[in-house]
């Protein structure tokens, strides 16, 4: 069974359209990436699996569930923005643990979700700062940690590493690897930029326009492209 099932899925705004029939399907442990230029509808796809957005037409499917009319918390999804949206009153220790709370999690098992994570995530001597007091990076991992406790079938990812500087980036990048190899989680990720997205993605879906031109392994995606946009895009040799 596929983890995420994508099934010809539309997303109109009045008269734009702006998917037509995208259909993607993963499976457990995969890394996605959709990859593409400012405005093809990334964002809009991603949302729509997290269920912020309306689906025009179509499917979607989480572990074999149709989740089109589910409300964003019965989907099993955790999601990662590039604005960190932390609560800049809380410490990270609560940040981390917040979801948890409400969900009425018992202290033993929160604490022990918190330390997993922030060992996992390397904050552990952070826990009690205020998110004022970190890094960009460091506000980045408390965000991924905030996303590990609560263990999702589904992580997704919306150009989380666009506001941090270029060393940042790629450190950053290592982590989110390093953390997909170590938790075998399922990831949704997107980004335009081409770098990030071959060394991340196990899969990678081109897009353009609101269509995906090419749905394949990095690799075979940068040895034959499907076409002269994708090889453009993903800077295959002419
Ligand atoms: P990306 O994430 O790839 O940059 P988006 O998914 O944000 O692209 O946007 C895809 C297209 O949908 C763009 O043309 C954008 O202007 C349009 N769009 C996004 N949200 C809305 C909205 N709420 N109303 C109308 N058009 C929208
Ligand atoms: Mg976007």
């Amino acid at each position: 069974m596929s983890t995420l099932e994508i099934d010809r899925v539309r997303k109109a705004y009045g008269q734009l359209e702006v998917l037509k029939e995208v259909s993607i399907s993963i499976g457990t442990g995969d890394f996605l990436v959709l990859l593409g230029p400012s405005g093809c509808g990334k964002s809009t796809l991603l949302n729509m699996i997290a269920g912020l957005e309306t689906i025009t037409g179509g499917e979607i499917r989480i572990a074999g569930k149709t989740v089109n009319d589910l409300s964003p918390k019965d989907r099993d999804i955790a999601m990662v923005f590039q604005s960190y949206a932390l609560y800049p009153t809380m410490t990270v220790r609560q940040n981390i643990e917040f979801g948890m709370k409400i969900r009425r999690i018992a202290q033993a098992d929160r604490d022990k979700a918190v330390k997993t994570a922030s060992d996992l995530l390397q904050i552990t001597h952070l826990l009690d700062r205020k998110p004022s007091q970190l890094s960009g990076g460091q506000r980045q991992r408390v965000a991924m940690g905030r996303a590990i406790v609560r263990e999702p079938k589904l992580f997704l990812f919306d150009e989380p590493l666009s506001n941090l500087d270029a060393k940042l980036r790629v450190d950053m990048r290592t982590e989110i690897k390093r953390l997909h190899a170590r938790l075998g989680t399922t990831i949704v990720y997107v980004t335009h930029d081409q770098i990030e997205a071959m060394t991340l993605a196990t899969r990678v879906a081109v897009m353009k326009d609101g269509v995906v031109q090419q749905l394949d392994e990095p690799q075979a995606v940068y040895d034959r492209p499907a076409n002269v946009y994708v090889a453009r895009f993903v800077g295959s040799p002419a």
